[in-house]
């Protein structure tokens, strides 16, 4: 069996709190979705007037509180509320938009039941994603991730991480460059692109993260893939890396790919290849619109259900 490094970082007993800030119009929409969605304790709560004195009243005064349990379910409905806040800001483009925030509480009495929803999963021809509490017997050419999630998003059970994985195959395995193949991995989450990348041939992998406990998650899962020498992990921002790599993956969102596009470029070397996935289908014109140009071309693009992920690569012949 697998052991685990590092310090505890299971699920047991512990929930989401997800708190939904936002104009009193839409507080129903939103109760009712996250209550579809599979929220417990969901109730919505008056805050009354935010500001006093001079100062207009915050249009947010209304909020919907609701408990997700952190369970392999947690990051797909996460991607399902975002989806949602984004389309009722498009449909009602006269209210604000709804502000989420989110806590990590702990109940003693739920146990490690979300464990059970998590098992090995072939993702590519030849990359399995293994929780690391399960048993999984290779066959012949396979590629075996473990993960244990944590808080971190990364189980490779959501169509965006797969993706992404089937691309970083495909591209390390049929790569011919005799250049050392440089990978950067942006939002790492549990670290599984990342640990992919060096496992399918990559010299050189840096992950990074904002958040602190996906960073921390990562060095767990990349000490358990023994793939320390090659990856590297930092919480940071990428507007503040230096360097070029031949490869990149970005599984965001179409609003932040777009935010970083121009740094992503300038961190691609030229001949490089640039994935991009966590976008959903309505998306896909504003993406297209931002990316589709000199110096990026287009080299391939999948989907899965209403997922996208772009394969882009940077032309050689720089001025
Ligand atoms: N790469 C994993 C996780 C993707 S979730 C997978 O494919 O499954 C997206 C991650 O990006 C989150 O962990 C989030 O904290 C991180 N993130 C969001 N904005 C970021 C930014 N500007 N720079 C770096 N990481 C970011």
């Amino acid at each position: 069996m697998p052991s685990r490094a590092g310090k505890d970082t299971g699920n047991k007993g512990k929930w989401l709190k997800i708190v939904l800030t936002s104009p009193p119009e839409l507080v129903d929409a939103l109760s009712n979705f996250v209550t579809e969605m599979g929220a417990e304790g969901v109730f919505q709560e008056n805050l009354g007037p935010q500001v006093e004195g001079d100062f207009p009243e915050s249009p947010l005064n209304e909020s919907v509180n609701a408990y997700l349990p952190c369970d392999v379910r947690l990051e797909s409905r996460l991607a399902a509320l975002r989806t949602y806040l984004q389309s009722l800001s498009e449909i009602f483009p006269e209210f604000s938009a709804p502000e989420m925030k989110t806590e990590v509480i702990t109940d003693p009495d739920w146990g490690e039941q979300w464990k059970k929803y998590f098992k090995p999963l072939r993702v590519s021809r030849n990359i399995v994603i293994k929780p690391t509490w399960e048993r999984y017997t290779p066959l012949g050419s396979d590629i075996v991730i473990e993960i244990d999630p944590g808080m971190a998003f990364g189980t490779g059970q959501h169509a965006s991480t797969r993706m992404c994985l089937e691309v970083l195959e495909d591209l390390i395995l049929t790569r011919r460059s005799p250049e050392p193949l440089n990978v950067l991995d942006v939002g790492t989450g549990t670290g599984i692109l990342g640990i992919a990348s060096a496992k399918l041939g990559a010299e050189r992998v840096l992950c990074v993260d904002i958040d602190p406990k996906a960073t921390e998650i990562a060095k767990e899962n990349i000490a358990i893939n023994h793939v320390e020498d090659r990856v590297s992990v930092r919480q940071e921002e990428i507007s503040t890396l230096k360097g070029t790599y031949n490869l990149i993956v970005a599984n965001l969102t179409a609003n932040l790919l777009i935010k970083l596009r121009k740094k992503l470029i300038s961190l691609l070397r030229p001949g490089g290849y640039l994935i991009l996935s966590g976008i959903i289908d309505q998306n896909r014109r504003d993406m297209e619109a931002h990316f589709f140009h000199d110096p990026l071309i287009l080299h391939s693009t999948i989907t899965d259900k209403e997922w996208v992920c772009y394969v882009m690569k940077k032309e050689t012949a720089q001025p």
